[in-house]
């Protein structure tokens, strides 16, 4: 029996890859659905998985909110924009950013990632925001890595795990008085938080909601998490500072804990979760999954410095500068193509890409279908 919030989810799925598969038919490309946009490359923490940690802090510039105006401007709408970094509440400007894109209509839903220490910039930002935009979709994924100890020794910042929940307590408690509004948190799977999962969960359902959407992703890095990148197109160094996967022994106990978790939550045809299962069946058998279509094509990455790439695992291969900030010039110019080219054989297990990629296929389709029932 699938529940209906699920039926839901899985017919608009389902329209979902028709209109995108007859747009590629179109014009040769999945049309653009996610932009990710690094804000910047400042942090206030020190997390041991982080997989940018060495852009962190030595002086990445950062576009203007001016040249950020003239993206929002030249993107297509988009069905997601992804506000990362770095820490993104470190920007003075993150709501006019957010505006930018908002007052164009260019974001369905803008998904701001945190890691929570700045709950009361974040409650007066998301009043400022839903007084002026109250159709916008705006959902914060909060980094949550394990119960108190654990989070808080991964992050390197003492108190981190209380700031985190008093932050997702106070946009539940928005919640109810705004539309379109949400916050969920996401924890990184790692051999140090594993065995923590279900209890962080309990935590949560306790604590915040019993209804609450809980999101995982395993850690990466390009070497060890990533299979046939060309070497001349590889970014070097993407990985953590001192964080390793959980023994592949324990894939199957993590695989049980995930499929309750999700049987857990306010909906589970949930492609995410799909794309967890299949991350573990990828690092264990170094086999693809569901092919990488979405790289290039209906996600991208922006850095906060102008530079674009496909994916966070290829270098960037343009500068927004030599375009004016124009973003579908340079999407669909020659640099962007020939990239494209070069990244079709590669596979790997980044959810940015890899998650997104479930929903591109009737395999996926029907692996979130068996989810729900
Ligand atoms: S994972 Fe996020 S919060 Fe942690 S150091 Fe990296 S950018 Fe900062
Ligand atoms: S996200 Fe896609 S294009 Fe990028 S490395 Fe992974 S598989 Fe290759």
């Amino acid at each position: 029996m699938i529940r209906s919030v699920d039926q839901k989810i899985l017919v608009e799925t389902t329209k979902r890859f028709r209109r995108n598969q007859a747009e590629k038919q179109r014009t040769g490309l999945y049309p653009l659905e996610m932009l990710i946009l690094y804000v910047t490359m400042r942090c206030n923490a020190k997390c041991d998985h982080c997989f940018c940690w060495e852009d962190l802090n030595v002086g990445i510039p950062e576009m203007s909110l001016e040249q950020i105006e003239k993206v929002a401007e030249s993107t297509p709408p988009l069905r997601q924009l992804l506000l990362t970094g770095g820490e993104p509440t470190l920007r003075a400007d993150l709501i006019d950013i957010v505006r930018a894109f908002a007052k164009r209509g260019k974001a369905q839903t803008v998904l701001i990632n945190t890691n929570g220490l700045k709950p009361k910039k974040i409650v007066a930002m998301t009043e400022e925001l839903k007084a002026e935009f109250p159709d916008l979709g705006l959902e914060y994924q909060l980094s949550l890595d394990g119960l108190a100890t654990t989070h808080d020794r991964i992050r390197g910042v003492p108190g981190n795990f209380d700031k985190v929940i008093e932050t997702l307590k106070a946009i539940y408690d928005l919640k109810s008085k705004y539309r379109n509004l949400g916050a969920h948190a996401l924890t990184v799977i790692t051999e140090l938080n594993y065995e923590e999962l279900i209890p962080l969960n309990d935590f949560l359902r306790e604590h915040v909601s019993h209804d609450f959407v809980h999101g995982f992703e395993l850690v990466r890095d390009v070497e060890t998490t990533a299979w046939h990148i060309p070497a001349e197109v590889a970014e070097q160094g993407v990985g953590p500072k001192a964080m390793a996967l959980p023994p592949t022994e324990s894939f199957p106990q993590i695989a049980e804990d995930l499929k309750v978790i999700n049987s857990r939550g306010p909906y589970r045809a949930n492609s995410f979760h799909v794309h967890n299962l299949a991350q573990l069946r990828m690092v264990e058998t170094e086999k693809e999954q569901f092919k990488c279509v979405t790289a290039g094509q209906a996600v991208g990455v922006l850095y906060s410095n102008g530079d674009v790439a496909h994916c966070e695992f290829t270098l960037p291969f343009a500068n927004l500068e030599k375009f004016d900030f124009n973003f579908d010039d340079l999407w669909h110019g020659e640099e962007a193509n020939e990239r494209r080219k070069q990244i079709s054989k590669c596979f790997c297990i980044h959810g940015c890409f890899h998650g997104k990629a479930v929903e591109y296929t009737w395999k996926g389709i029907w692996e979130m279908t068996k989810a729900a029932m």
